[in-house]
């Protein structure tokens, strides 16, 4: 077909595709003439890609590209007919694959459940309405004075937010098809899925005052009353309660009347397997459509939850930390609990923060965000004190249940049996002898870190990672935490044939075992990865321990998490110093955070608790602030510390990671990495990134391969993110790279 004299060239269509590569790819509509109008953004493709083809989804419509005419393909496709991505969650998926640095075609096609991924068809739901988009919304009416058609969608649109339907629309005069398809193509207006659910939570008067909700205190409700309050707008707020002081309570709240307004909340959570809870007392609370959203879902399950979330039928939508990712037909709140927690921040892959990633997409569709924690990642503390997010307390325990008491145990010198001293068995024993429960904290699992021969001295190392093996003796197999190895425990020292194997250091087995003899009549349960494999056997520890059943428990930080233990009146941590002496620099605060979690564990019911820390550095002064005043203290003290060394939250890092067979292969990209690096700052004198390193990982040898890393670190977020776009696209064509397996981790939270 010859173009008419001076008619435009054909649009082009800019998708994301999945692949390694940190771009999108330009493509030209296809060429079937009966295809309609060009696919909108957040509308999957069919494209040619390489030799294969791939589903891909439309970023946007663009005039211009890079790529030569004769090398552009045409898409094979379009497979949806609406977009499957509204406009906002799009923009905010190529918010976060610019930010974190990782391909946008493995971000979008990554939000996606399997099923989408794969080509096949959204399950219907519902109608398709129309409705203007933030841009169409903020449209000067002067642009259309000479579109008069695009001018009367614009204004049927403006007077109905909920959308209208095409018939709706049909009564509008003349051709509102192209009207309403120009006005998307310019990113003006939207279609999306109304899906009939939603009248189940219309604005229903009976809402809220379902079954029994408590009175919530003074406290509570000025924490309602303030995220309520900010209803329609961005505002952030950490609420910081001690554990069981109520925040939950203020979630469901203003959940409760977020939906009742017809609007979606979000809540995240840091692992569902580990916090049932919350679901279900939300589904106690609010007989509403939920969507739940987590990685021990089946396909078909989460396709239908992601689905829910999408049109609009979940209410409620709860998940891990991916669910961040999840279209929202109406959003009105996002809540993110145990904000302090580890396990938002994705470590391979996609390297993204869930919980800055939830602040980001409030922002974007200005609505309020919620993040709560007894003890509030530093991070979070300076932006209170920065006035960016707005501090909310909740400053005691909700239903009178007293603070635990918490006593540091010097381990020096004191008899020491099998981790446990002498004072911390008595007080075992006396709980016991009152009936309470006892909870006891390891932090490692397995039986003992390390086997050693007592004649010479040789250590069970894994041969494919710079790590102990760790000694499990119920299989009686030793086993590295760091890759899969396994292997059986030799009955004599490879090295010199000595028989005197033993077992050093303290694993949850060990402790069990040692307990066991110490208090034969008491039943001993252990919580930890191996000891909750099982489907179900989680849920068998944790309701042996409701039914009063246990009388001691020993676990991991597993048991940290959002669990209420009421009759458990005493915790014990067995080693404070792991985490005083950690090679990472947020170790102290991590330290910090699991002893107040643990903590919070006793005493939630009518009888006060007791904590008791074994440490061989009682003088430690992160650990005295913490103990004699509290995490908000402890907060401050090591905040301070930051400033004056420039870490985070005071400066902003990227780490870029590099794996090799050869030490040297890895060490050579890293060189050239800084090299480049250092040449952009010289050419940039507005740049002040420092590159530092490269240097070997903290563990060096992992699974058999060398890892090594180099630093970026800039006072300010602006100038370093300047230098990662340009110098990643680099780091793609250096030679040294080939061979070698590499990552940017921006914002990293850990460095091992
Ligand atoms: P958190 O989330 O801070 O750990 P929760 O919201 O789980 O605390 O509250 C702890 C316990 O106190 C729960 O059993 C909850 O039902 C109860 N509770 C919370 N707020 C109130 C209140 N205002 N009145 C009575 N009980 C409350
Ligand atoms: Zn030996
Ligand atoms: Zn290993």
């Amino acid at each position: 077909m010859i173009p008419p004299p001076g008619a435009s060239p054909p649009r082009l269509l800019r998708i994301a595709v999945p692949s390694p590569l940190r771009r999108a790819f330009d493509y030209l509509p296809a060429e079937d003439p009966r295809a309609p109008a060009l696919p909108l953004p957040g509308t999957r493709v069919r494209v040619p890609f390489g030799r294969g083809s791939r589903v891909g989804v439309v970023l946007e419509q663009v005039d211009h590209t890079d790529v030569p005419r004769q090398r552009l393909k045409p898409i094979t496709s379009a497979i949806d007919e609406t977009p499957i991505l509204d406009t906002h969650t799009l923009s905010f998926l190529r918010w976060a694959s610019d930010y974190f640095h990782h391909p946008v075609g493995e971000v979008v096609l990554g939000a996606l459940p399997a099923a989408l991924r794969a080509g096949k068809p959204l399950p219907a739901s519902g109608e398709t309405r129309w409705r203007l988009t933030p841009a169409g919304q903020r449209l000067d009416g002067e642009r259309l004075r000479r579109a008069p058609r695009q001018a009367a969608v614009r204004e049927l649109l403006a007077g109905q937010p909920g959308g209208v339907t095409r018939s709706e629309l049909a009564d509008l005069e003349g051709d509102w098809r192209g009207a309403v398809a120009k006005m998307a193509a310019r990113g003006w207006v939207e279609a999306f899925e109304e899906s009939v659910g939603v009248q189940k939570f219309a604005p229903d008067e009976s809402l809220g005052v379902q079954k029994s909700w408590p009175a919530p205190n003074e406290e509570q409700q000025e924490a309602i009353d303030a995220v309520w309050g900010a209803r329609g707008e961005f505002r952030s707020f950490v609420l910081d309660g001690v554990t069981g002081s109520g925040k939950t309570e203020v979630y469901l709240s203003v959940i409760a009347r977020t939906v009742a307004e017809g609007r979606q909340a979000m809540v995240l959570i840091p692992e569902i397997g580990l916090t049932p809870q919350i679901v279900a007392r939300l589904r106690e609370r609010l007989s509403l459509p939920m969507a739940v959203l987590h990685s021990g879902l089946s396909d078909g399950e989460r396709l239908r939850a992601w689905a829910a979330a999408r049109d609009g039928s979940a209410a409620v939508v709860v998940g891990t930390r991916s669910a961040v990712f999840t279209p929202l037909a109406r959003p009105g709140l996002f809540v993110i609990d145990e904000e302090h927690d580890g396990s938002f921040k994705q470590q391979d892959g996609f390297r993204y923060s869930a919980r800055d990633l939830a602040i980001v997409r409030a922002r974007q569709c200005g609505v309020p965000v919620l993040l709560g924690s007894a003890t509030p990642s530093l991070e979070s503390l300076n932006n209170i004190a920065g006035g960016r997010h707005e501090g909310l307390r909740l400053s005691r325990r909700a239903e009178g249940a007293l603070v635990p008491t918490v006593e540091v145990l010097d381990l020096r010198g004191q008899p020491f049996e099998e981790g446990i001293s002498q004072k911390l068995a008595n007080a075992i024993e006396h709980c016991l002898g009152e009936g309470e429960q006892v909870l006891l904290f390891v932090n490692r699992r397995g039986y003992a870190p390390i086997l050693i021969c007592h004649a010479c001295g040789w250590q069970a190392d894994c041969a494919r990672c710079d790590a102990h093996m760790v000694y499990h003796r119920a299989s009686g197999r030793l086993r590295c935490h760091h890759c899969a190895a396994e292997r059986g425990v030799p009955d004599a020292c490879p090295e010199c044939a000595d028989p005197d194997l033993r077992a050093l250091g303290l694993g949850t087995q060990r402790v069990v075992d040692a307990l066991r003899e110490r208090f034969p009549d008491a039943r001993i349960d252990r919580v930890d990865r191996d000891s909750t494999r099982r489907k179900g056997a989680l849920q068998g520890v944790l309701d042996a321990i409701h039914a009063g059943e246990t009388n001691i428990l020993v676990g991991t930080q597993m048991l940290a998490k959002g669990h209420h233990f009421p009759n458990v009146t005493l915790v014990g941590i067995l080693d404070a110093d792991g985490g005083l002496f950690g090679a990472d620099f947020r170790a102290a605060e991590r330290m910090a955070q699991l002893l107040v979690q643990v903590a919070g564990r006793a005493g939630r019911g009518q009888r006060p608790g007791r904590v008791l820390i074994q440490t061989h550095h009682p003088d430690h002064p992160l650990l005295r602030v913490l103990v004699r005043e509290g995490y908000r203290h402890f907060g401050e003290a090591a905040l301070s510390e930051r400033r004056q060394a420039a870490l985070p939250p005071f400066s902003c890092l990227a780490l870029l990671r590099a794996e090799a067979p050869q030490r040297e292969r890895a060490m050579a990209f890293l060189e050239d990495a800084r090299a480049r690096a250092q040449q952009f700052v010289d050419t940039h004198e507005s740049v002040h990134v420092q590159a530092l390193g490269p240097v070997p990982a903290p563990m060096e040898r992992r699974a058999g391969r060398f890892r090594g890393q180099l630093l970026l670190q800039s006072d300010e977020r602006a100038p370093l993110h300047g230098l990662l776009s340009p110098w990643l696209e680099e780091l793609e064509t250096l030679k040294s790279g080939r061979r070698v397996r590499w990552s940017l981790d921006v914002d990293p939270q850990e460095m091992l």
